[in-house]
């Protein structure tokens, strides 16, 4: 029997109807950006495993990095012990991160991530006194599916059963050139009822609103109306942290820092589940006292998992480099130039680009293909491309080691998709 066969008896898989996508295809190994499948075809991972892989799998390096720190030390309670790949890379990480970052919390995915954040801004006023139950979030916003990260996203279709269980958001629009005295307005409004504790987002690129991008001078205009009046600003980066922007992280594009940063997916370079919670000196402080009670009592049993903190190191080490930058700046241009190429399209409504992320909205009725999604996913799939299309738009986030072949194959495909739909 196939793995393909031998899975479906036991695993279910994430954000599966079952019934209707029974099948899924074993990968059994991958190595830069290529994957291999049990049937020996090839595929290049035009989103790097959702953003993870950043590095290339199985990368080198991080191999050598990882393997030398598991016959080290595997694992260890990080309540009152601590360890040398956690201390090396919270120095590491503090390098790059925005300057007024000063200390990180541990724990396991992105969604743990905000909901740690969440917790963390609606303390910090506690710890103070203050009682403040309102947070704002951003229309279409996505921040993971833990009951607090499921709060603070916006896109609520698969949210139907556990509405009446979450925590009550203040939403306001994405800002844009066109809407963004109203947007400012009513943002006013909310941070003038004086009970908001924090304000979250996923800065300049919403992944899962299919890479909907906005401009950082609106975002900044927004934070500082935030921090003017002591509302804590949460930038959720798991997606667009470490350098998928054209930045080190989204942030840096920002005057005003966010208090609270949210990091995973390509954080261990895809080889360890991991996330960071990082924050300002101000925000610690205010759990810093005498009284146990205002301690942050939130743990997670891997928090720094030494392997974890060995790949996150390893993957600094590559993002910094002058080999992955030069990468990075190789794909923006040949995006631009395939940009250049379609975006006057006639099956091409739209285009954006931001950093290695570019997207194009397809002009196609999606009524008159049934699943439009489904048949262009088939489609790349049966030419040895993963893209995972979301509705109508196909976006390519590679990882920076994609090679210039492997890059026209994808543009050459999306173009041929756009002949045959
Ligand atoms: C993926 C994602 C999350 C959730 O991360 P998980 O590791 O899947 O829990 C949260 N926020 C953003 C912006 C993401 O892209």
């Amino acid at each position: 029997m196939s793995l393909q066969e031998r899975d479906q008896k036991h695993l279910w898989h994430p954000l599966t109807q079952h019934k209707l996508h029974p099948d899924h295809l074993a990968i059994t190994h991958a190595k830069g950006a290529l994957l291999f499948d049990e049937n020996g075809n090839t595929y290049i991972d035009g989103i790097a495993s959702w953003y993870t892989c950043m590095y290339g799998h199985c990368n080198d390096y991080i191999i050598k990095k990882t393997t030398e720190q598991l016959s080290k030390l595997d694992q260890v309670v990080f309540s009152g012990f601590t360890h040398k790949p956690a201390v090396e890379m919270s120095e590491k990480l503090m390098e790059i991160l925005p300057k007024n970052q000063q200390k990180i919390f541990f724990s396991d995915n992105g969604s743990t991530t905000v909901d740690v954040a969440v917790k963390m801004a609606l303390q910090f006023h506690f710890n103070q006194g203050k009682k403040m139950n309102r947070i704002i979030a951003l229309e279409d916003a996505f921040h993971g599916d833990t009951f607090g990260a499921m709060s603070v996203s916006g896109l609520s279709v698969y949210n139907g059963p556990f509405e009446d269980f979450l925590l009550t958001i203040d939403r306001v629009d994405v800002p844009t050139h066109d809407n963004f005295e109203k947007v400012k307005e009513h943002f006013s409004q909310i941070i003038a009822t004086g009970e908001v504790a924090a304000f979250i987002f996923e800065p300049l690129v919403q992944g899962a609103a299919a890479m909907k991008m906005y401009p950082a001078e609106l975002l900044n205009a927004l934070i500082q109306i935030a921090q003017q009046n002591n509302v804590l600003c949460i930038a959720d980066e798991v997606m667009t942290g470490f350098g998928k922007t054209g930045k080190y992280f989204a942030s840096d594009y920002l005057q005003n820092k966010p208090d609270i940063l949210c990091l995973s997916k390509s954080l261990t370079g895809g080889v360890v589940p991991m996330g960071l919670t990082t924050c300002t000196q101000q925000v610690y402080d205010a759990f810093y006292d005498t009284e146990i009670s205002k301690g942050f009592f939130h743990g997670h049993t891997y928090s720094a998992n030494p392997l974890g903190c060995a790949a996150i190191s390893a993957g600094i080490d590559l993002l910094t480099s002058d080999e992955m930058q030069q990468n990075s700046i190789r794909i923006q241009q040949r995006h631009n130039d395939f940009n250049k190429k379609i975006q006057t399209h006639p099956k091409v409504k739209s285009t954006r680009q931001t950093g290695v992320i570019f997207a194009l909205d397809l002009n196609i009725e999606m009524d008159r293909y049934g699943n439009l999604r489904d048949q262009l996913f088939e489609f790349f799939m049966n030419r040895g491309v993963c893209l995972r299309p979301l509705g109508n738009t196909v976006y390519i986030l590679p990882p920076f080691v994609i090679t210039n072949d492997e890059l026209d194959k994808i543009y050459e495909t999306i173009e041929l998709a756009l002949e045959n739909f």
